[in-house]
């Protein structure tokens, strides 16, 4: 797959992290084939996150994802997935590598920075869900 999606969390925008986030993405060769700037409503975040519905983060993570506004985006490279998780580096940012997204711009697990799609199927259910093909295609 060529499509991958990325938010920029509440803390990152909140830090004025963008313009930094989005020159690592841009330098490691990504397109921005979609970006938009939005609030998260709760009901949006749950079913963003509903796969972690019953993990005791959820409520937490909900709330820090509503708490401010974040950045979506649709990016583009070949193996997209793959090279974006590789970029923004591991959930916690103790455990990133040097210069991966996470490492330079994480606060914590639950302050992590960005979001990275798992698989193909994820990311284009991802862009879907604040996109519309149009936007992206
Ligand atoms: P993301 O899906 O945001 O790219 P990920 O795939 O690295 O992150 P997941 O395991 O899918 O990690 O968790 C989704 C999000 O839930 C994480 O990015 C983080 O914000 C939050 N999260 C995960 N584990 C914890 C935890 N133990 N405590 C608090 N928040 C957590």
């Amino acid at each position: 797959g060529n499509l991958t999606f990325t938010m920029i969390k509440p803390g990152a925008v909140s830090n004025e992290y963008i313009g930094p986030i989005l020159s690592k993405i841009t330098e490691a060769g990504f397109r921005i084939a979609a970006m938009k700037m939005i609030k998260l409503r709760t009901a949006q975040a749950e079913v963003f996150y509903g796969i972690h519905r019953d993990r005791p983060f959820f409520k937490s993570l909900v709330e820090f994802m509503t708490s401010g506004p974040i950045v979506v985006a649709v990016l583009e490279k070949e193996n997209a997935v793959e090279a974006y998780r590789a970029l923004i580096g591991n959930t916690n940012p103790e455990e990133a590598k040097s210069g991966t997204i996470r490492k330079l711009f994480a606060e914590s697990v639950s302050k992590n920075a960005v979001h990275g799609s798992d698989s193909d199927e994820n990311a284009l259910n991802e862009a879907m869900f604040f996109f519309s093909r149009s936007e992206i295609f």
